[in-house]
């Protein structure tokens, strides 16, 4: 894209977008294979994934992590795909770190955390969360396509034992699929410290499965809830989309992020890193800042730093997934641009 947004004052001045978010996320994709293929996510078919050099390298992504960190960047999200397939993800979670990047977090389906929770935290991980939709062994396996539960649940275990914390589970309900077990997800907040988050089916990836009532919407996730007993928002929002709840007497949080009843955008503080080394300022737009062809051509730091500044600039008041969620330019799967 021909965009070159005038050089910022300051760093304050540079992490802040024309309608006055401060953008100091990055989610960022290491890979968009996966070792499950859940039916929300995955293409259907004809699954096609990136050559080894199209993607990012680690020394790529970390140098740009250094760049945007110089810049104010404080949080970095490692995802896919699923992240834990990367072989040596230590070694890129501690070089991440070490650029000062205050909070360090991964979203995983927990099928290789168990064995690896211990060394992630060590190379410098702060908190994982964890994707589960369904409790139940059998619709487990439907949902993910052949995935085993108990993997996930050793990983629970492991990541609070490793201080992975909190432990945050994120769950889609869809309905007809696992909407049944919302109270029983809910539930889980009353003894266990873990953040619960209810997130609503957005129109990505497998678009034959999507269909707008077959998204369950927070204001449902939350009736429902409210069955179990009176609920107290919580005051912290963390920067981000989630709203924020707990049961009365319960240890957890509940967490609900609506980007199809309720968009969120208004208090959107990301920007993502797509596996093929490109930054895209929305989930649901098609803008895309390349920095892997640049980097890959001798493009010096303050380069760089140049196209962090101009994807800032070009991020979007907000989505239109409202008012035209079945429109198939949006649908692009989560694997690839990083969930
Ligand atoms: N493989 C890892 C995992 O499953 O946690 C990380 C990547 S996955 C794309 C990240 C998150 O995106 C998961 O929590 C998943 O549930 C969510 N996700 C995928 N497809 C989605 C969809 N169509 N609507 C809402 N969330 C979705
Ligand atoms: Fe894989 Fe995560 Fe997508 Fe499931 S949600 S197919 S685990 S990337």
């Amino acid at each position: 894209m021909n965009i070159s947004a005038p050089k910022p004052k300051n760093m304050k001045e540079a992490m802040k977008d024309p309608y006055n978010r401060s953008i100091d996320y990055l989610r960022i994709s290491i890979t968009d294979k996966c070792n499950l293929k859940c039916v929300y996510c995955m293409p259907g078919k004809d699954i096609k994934y990136f050559k080894r050099s199209e993607v990012l390298t680690f020394e790529e992504i970390v140098r740009f992590v250094s760049i945007a960190k110089k810049n104010g960047l404080r949080k970095v999200r490692i995802t896919g795909g699923e992240p834990l397939m990367k072989k040596n993800v230590a070694f890129l979670i501690s070089s991440i770190k070490k650029t000062g990047i205050h909070d360090l977090s991964l979203t995983t389906n927990g099928i290789m955390l168990a064995g690896l929770a211990n060394g992630l935290k060590k190379a410098g991980l702060d908190r994982v969360n964890i994707s589960l939709d369904t409790m139940d062994t059998e619709k487990y396996k439907k949902i993910t396509g052949g995935g085993d539960i108990n993997k996930v649940w050793q990983a629970i275990e492991a990541a609070e034992g490793a201080g992975l914390t909190p432990i945050k589970i994120n769950i889609v309900p869809i309905r007809g699929l696992n909407d049944d077990e919302i109270l029983s997800f809910a539930s889980f907040t009353i003894d266990k410290n873990y953040h619960v988050r209810f997130i609503e089916f957005m129109p990505v990836g497998s678009n034959e499965m999507w269909s707008r009532d077959k998204c369950v919407t927070s204001k449902e996730v939350l009736e429902k809830i409210s069955t179990l007993g009176s609920l107290e928002r919580l005051k912290f929002r963390g920067k981000g989309p989630s709203r924020n709840f707990r049961l009365k007497g319960a240890r957890g949080v509940i967490g609900i992020i609506s980007p199809i009843s309720d968009h969120f955008c208004g208090a959107c503080n990301r920007l993502r890193l797509t596996i093929n080394g490109k930054i895209r300022p929305c989930l649901f737009s098609q803008v895309e800042i390349d920095i892997k062809t640049p980097m890959r051509s001798g493009a010096s730091d303050i380069e760089i730093e140049q196209l962090f500044y101009d994807a800032i600039k070009v991020k979007p008041q907000r989505h239109l997934l409202h008012e035209s969620a079945a429109s198939s330019e949006f649908l692009q799967a989560m694997s690839k641009i990083g969930g």
